[in-house]
């Protein structure tokens, strides 16, 4: 509290992100979803043959490199795509481009009510209402629960997070036929990682009110260089451009959107990073089954697991981080049962196994 903060600022309770941990010494690091892989030697190749001298001029505000990479891989157009830094800020913008104020309208922003801890933030910071469509036992997302309530928007990240169970694209395609007037997100952070690869980018020809939301942080192991993109109909990107130039007009600088445009383009590293990870994550969720976690089929970089009764996640999570090994753990309703824990290399996820099992054997 500050008597020089505005009310919002003393008010907002801001997005609480993964600890980066500031020592060398050397940490099993499972606690943000991070890749474990190496981004692609293309990006290695660019920033060595970078000329400083670039730096004395100003980016291309649209990411122009970028949008056309986008609009490769995905079939569409450069003027379907957006390109910001992270996609946590290209997520602010549509929220700030589509959903309407509490004091214009009766309505709110659906979401899941387990679902990315931004979204709460969001609403909070641009004065958006909320409302929370609770989960099945299963923790999975009942698409018809989305369609039968007025609304001034949907958000939904698909795969869930931090529950890292998947949605069909058939049930998305439902979601943006019951709310045509409404500008429907889905959050693909984690997308690259479902076993077969579907994202709903193929649909944004066919609805003019969808926008898929992407980053380099997780598939292309590009955390640390903050890119991320939307692909939606024309109409929506270019609100969107309107709102990022009411705030900053470059977003993304020439380095990141250098190395971000050969990321996307080396499509065949993507995809063996992505299908070695897929690998590991069937493997970790089979062992920690078999230690008797609850783990729900993750579509995602992670698995959500509860312990068994012998230990609770909370306790859990400190016994790991006394042994140098981070995973995440959320202490609200519903989600404190469980460990939200990042797949990370085959070593990582057999040091994390034996930790536990020590662990259960001393519970
Ligand atoms: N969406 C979801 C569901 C996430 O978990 C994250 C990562 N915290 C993001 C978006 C943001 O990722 P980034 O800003 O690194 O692109």
């Amino acid at each position: 509290m500050s008597k020089f903060w505005n009310k919002k600022t003393n008010e907002i309770e801001a997005y609480v992100a993964g600890e980066q941990p500031k020592t060398d010494c050397k940490l099993v690091k499972l606690n943000t979803n991070e890749n474990p892989y190496s981004p692609s030697k293309e990006c290695e190749k660019v920033l060595k043959e970078f000329d400083i001298q670039e730096l004395r001029l100003y980016p291309d505000t649209d990411s122009t490199i970028v949008r056309d990479a986008v609009a490769k891989i995905t079939g569409l157009e450069r003027g379907n795509v957006f390109v910001g830094n992270g996609s946590d800020e290209v997520l602010a913008i549509c929220w700030q481009a589509f959903f309407e104020k509490k004091y214009n309208t009766n309505l709110g922003v659906l979401v899941p009510e387990v679902s990315y801890s931004f979204y709460p933030v969001y609403a909070q910071n641009y004065d958006t209402r909320l409302i929370k469509i609770p989960l099945g036992e299963d923790l999975s997302i009942d698409p018809d629960d989305f369609c039968v309530r007025e609304n001034c928007g949907v958000a939904i990240a698909n795969p869930n997070a931090p529950t890292s169970i998947a949605m069909p694209i058939a049930d998305i395609e439902r979601i943006l036929q019951a709310n045509p007037d409404s500008v429907v997100i889905i959050d693909e952070a984690y997308a690259a990682f479902k076993t077969k690869y579907e994202s709903a980018a193929e649909l944004v020809n066919k609805y003019p009110n969808l926008v898929v939301v992407q980053t380099l942080s997780k598939s292309y192991g590009l955390a640390g260089l903050r890119v991320g993109y939307a692909v939606a109909s024309k109409e929506l990107i270019e609100g969107m451009i309107k709102i990022r130039d009411s705030f900053n007009s470059y977003p993304v600088d020439r380095i990141a959107q250098k190395v971000a445009a050969a990321a996307i383009l080396d499509v065949e590293n993507y995809e063996i990073n992505r299908l070695a990870l897929i690998g590991t994550r069937t493997n970790a969720m089979a062992e920690f089954r078999k230690m008797g976690f609850f783990v729900p089929e993750s579509s995602a970089n992670f698995i959500f697991v509860k312990p068994p009764v012998e230990i609770t996640a909370e306790s859990l999570y400190n016994k790991l981080r006394q042994k140098g090994i981070l995973v995440r753990y959320f202490n609200k309703p519903i989600v404190k049962e469980f460990l939200r824990i990042s797949i990370g290399t085959d070593e990582e996820m057999s040091i994390i196994v034996e930790a536990i099992k020590e662990e259960l054997k001393n519970a």
